[in-house]
């Protein structure tokens, strides 16, 4: 079975037919997913599809590229949510993105120290999407996240980094970006890495594997970042879904 740990099937792209794609995850082998929001309307979007969907669970949180839209009271109403609703395993998608000149950096700070303020009093999991903010991203966690856990999500770090997060007891997302030829420094990294460190993810409708480049991403395509990781270790790809689905299970606590 395989687990896709960062799916964001409450997006718009999946409006017209998100049964379908349920289904074509299923035949795929694809038994388990995680949805992320990035704001409090789709922490509430996700919420609702994992009540409805057997297998698919929900993280809620907000994202930095909607750190703007932060305001008094969401912190409250991730905590309500995160202690009252069954599905919710995980703080996320959250940390510091800094491709784009806004939100401003300062912003984004607040927000994800919050976010990760919030796991730690929960005792839960935390989902990090950090892009080009890796410096910043581990002082927040090194100053706020005591004893956290969780994933980096698509993760892009050097093997320096990597060593460091391994101490923290981190986790390795890796997505479609993994099968693309020029990934040098990710297939670097999911080559040498502690199987039961990684998880596998699409990040989809985003980040859609080299086997389908160009159209919309969904779960059903986890499997050729499994592949990739077994091509890249020599090892079978029935291996690495049943390392990443057990991974997955252990750091989100699902039976
Ligand atoms: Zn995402």
């Amino acid at each position: 079975m395989l687990f896709d740990t960062h799916c964001h099937v409450n997006d718009g792209a999946y409006a017209e037919d998100h049964p379908a794609v349920f289904d074509r995850a299923a035949a795929a082998g694809v038994g388990l997913m995680i949805c992320p929001a990035t704001d409090m309307e789709t922490s509430a979007q996700c919420i609702a599809m994992a009540r409805e969907h057997d297998g698919l669970y929900a993280a809620v949180g907000i994202h930095p590229e909607e750190a703007a839209k932060a305001q008094d009271g969401d912190v409250d109403k991730l905590r309500q949510w995160i202690q009252s609703e069954e599905k919710v395993v995980a703080v996320g998608e959250v940390g510091l993105d800094y491709h784009w000149p806004e939100p401003a950096r300062d912003v984004q700070q607040a927000v994800f120290i919050d976010m990760v303020k919030l796991a730690v009093e929960l005792d839960v999991p935390i989902i990090i999407h950090d892009r080009e903010a890796h410096g910043d991203t581990l002082d927040i966690l090194r100053q706020y996240g005591k004893g956290i856990r969780g994933v980096f999500h698509c993760y892009s770090g050097s093997l320096e980094m990597t060593d460091e997060l391994l101490r923290m007891g981190f986790y390795f997302g890796f997505d479609g970006p993994l099968t693309y030829p020029n990934s040098k420094r990710a297939k670097r990294v999911a080559s040498h890495l502690p199987l039961d460190r990684m998880l596998i993810e699409t990040d989809c409708p985003y980040l859609t594997p080299q086997a389908h480049r160009g159209q919309r991403n969904e779960p059903a395509y986890v499997h050729y970042v499994a592949e990739e990781i077994a091509a890249l270790r020599g090892i079978d790809a029935a291996e690495v879904a049943r390392a990443t689905t057990e991974n997955a299970k252990r750091l989100f606590a699902i039976p």
